[in-house]
């Protein structure tokens, strides 16, 4: 199990790791397996103990490249953002914080912060007890955790159409005091049909954030 995405927005943006970063990962992962392959104390072995600290290093320098265009991106196109602390939701101790540390969560969340100062905005994180993936993001029924590998649901209550990852982000947007269209947030709309006039007209998800505000989920 991995995290599907790096970042979920509230407008359905779903952002994933560059492929410069998950080539650098790649190759890491390639030098990782030669080195162990390496008979102790032989000289090859003390070679291809140097190419996994130079693709450690490459790494994290794509990793904090990725995390500055996006965290610019992110902070130019919106007025506020709120982001999900994982880390007192204590995922960071679960079978899940190899996903989370990989991600490089925190970093991001730190560079992001850092940016919404600079550009005054606004940035609120939230956190503990904020049940994300319980509430229904347009109707607000509580019904509830679900399991994990559970990515789309319909609301029991008002018949929406659920996607897990979107569905959190609208709700973090919320729990920040956040203004966000709720209509955006549904994979499709759900059994309350739309008015005739307003068929067609959601928006779809597009590659950037566009919104003036932004709810950022990884769960
Ligand atoms: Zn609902």
């Amino acid at each position: 199990m991995g995290l599907g995405h790096f970042a979920v927005l509230s407008d359905g943006t779903k952002i994933d790791s560059p492929r410069f970063l998950r080539r650098a990962e790649k190759r890491l992962k390639k030098v990782q397996r030669e080195l162990s392959r390496k008979a102790k104390g032989s000289k090859n072995r003390g070679k291809a103990r140097i190419r996994v600290a130079r693709a450690h290093a490459r790494v994290a320098d794509a990793r904090r490249e990725f995390h500055h265009q996006l965290s610019t991106r992110l902070i130019r196109d919106n007025q506020a953002v709120a982001v999900e602390d994982l880390a007192v939701k204590g995922l960071a101790r679960t079978r899940l914080a190899k996903s989370v540390h990989d991600a490089g969560w925190s970093a991001f969340v730190n560079m992001l912060e850092y940016e919404a100062a600079r550009y005054g905005r606004t940035f609120v994180k939230i956190g503990r007890f904020e049940p994300t993936s319980q509430v229904c993001s347009r109707c607000g029924v509580k019904d509830g955790p679900k399991p994990l590998h559970v990515r789309v649901w319909t609301c029991g209550a008002c018949g929406a159409v659920l996607d897990r990852d979107v569905n959190a982000a609208v709700n973090v947007a919320k729990a920040a005091g956040l203004a966000v269209s709720a209509c955006r947030a549904q994979v499709r709309p759900g059994l309350v049909p739309a008015p005739r006039s307003e068929a067609g007209t959601h928006p779809k998800p597009k590659p950037v954030a566009t919104g003036r505000q932004a709810g950022i989920s990884v769960l």
